[in-house]
């Protein structure tokens, strides 16, 4: 069922400029199911892949390890053939920690679709490993054979079917969105295996992985909801023809910011506080001292 979807997406390229009219009935849909359009990116923003081979000798040991074969029974990290055009080769896929209850809970609120600039073949993989049912990614699949046949390895909103102003994008590389900046939500890359042009450990060298409930994808849909709620929340006589997300993004970031500043008072004032107590205990015990002194003084004048 994936692959006939992905196909019947794939090869729609008269699909690359949607016109209005479909834009205005996806519109419609979208707002009578309270919901906005979702669009991922894959590579480093809900996943990670690397053909075998180019692994450190560090991290092709670290797949025969007990820990990374639990990761594999748990279905979080796959060792997988790939095989299109002549070419084959042995790829791993390291899903982003909490990617299946984010895509989950995400649907509830978003029609999602992924953008990646990864071939069919390879996309068709991340999606039976990603959502095997396609229960969650119900939009468009668009890939790196549609980007090319407009000659360039720009996104953009022009390949997709809603308007600009109901869509959402999260992808960890922003310059491939320079026309459509504002739509983006801002993710830090994620890299499982170790990448030798850092310094930086990686996660294998670690023998640990992004937090589930402090990572980045949980704190991205925290962020989407919050988005998501502040374009459905209508002041009085207000209708859905005035709103756009990028307005809602927006506004999230300026009660963001405020509550930013909040925590950040509040994180001064722990500081200062505690610099309070500290200045306090050092006068204590100069106190102290003074009373033992004047104790001991008023002893020596007894
Ligand atoms: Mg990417």
């Amino acid at each position: 069922m994936a692959v006939q979807n992905l196909k019947a997406t794939v090869n729609s390229s008269s699909l690359i400029h949607p016109d209005s009219i479909e834009r205005d009935a996806n519109l419609k849909t979208l707002i009578s199911k309270k919901k906005l359009h979702l669009v991922l990116d894959l590579d480093n923003t809900i996943l990670e892949s690397a053909i075998l081979e180019t692994l450190t000798k560090y991290d092709q040991d670290y797949l025969k390890r007990p820990v990374a074969v639990k990761l594999m029974e748990d279905k979080k990290l796959y060792i997988w053939d790939y095989e299109a055009e002549g070419f084959k080769d042995v790829y791993v896929t390291k899903l982003r920690p909490y990617v299946k209850t984010f895509l989950k809970e995400a649907s509830t609120l978003f029609d999602i679709s992924i953008f990646t600039l990864g071939n069919e073949t390879y996309t068709r993989k991340m999606l039976e490993l990603l959502d095997p049912e396609r229960l969650y990614i119900n939009s468009q699949v668009i890939t790196r054979e549609k980007v090319l046949l407009t000659r360039s390895w720009r996104k953009g909103h022009h390949f997709l079917k809603s308007h600009e102003r109901v869509v959402l994008v999260v992808d960890d590389a922003k310059d491939v969105w320079e026309a459509n900046a504002k739509n983006l939500i801002d993710i830090a890359p994620y890299g499982f295996f170790k990448d030798e042009s850092s310094n930086k450990k990686s996660w294998t060298q670690k023998l640990a992985d992004e937090s589930e409930k402090y990572g980045e994808l949980a704190r991205v849909l925290r962020e989407l909801k919050k988005i998501h709620k502040e374009f459905y929340n209508l002041e009085e006589g207000e209708d859905y023809e005035s709103r756009d997300v990028r307005d809602a993004i927006e506004e999230v970031k300026r009660k963001f910011s405020l509550q930013g500043t909040k925590d950040a008072m509040s994180q001064h004032a722990k500081e200062t506080t505690n610099e309070i107590d500290e200045c306090f205990k050092s006068m204590d015990l100069n106190c102290r001292r003074n009373k033992l002194n004047r104790i001991q003084t008023s002893h020596e004048v007894m």
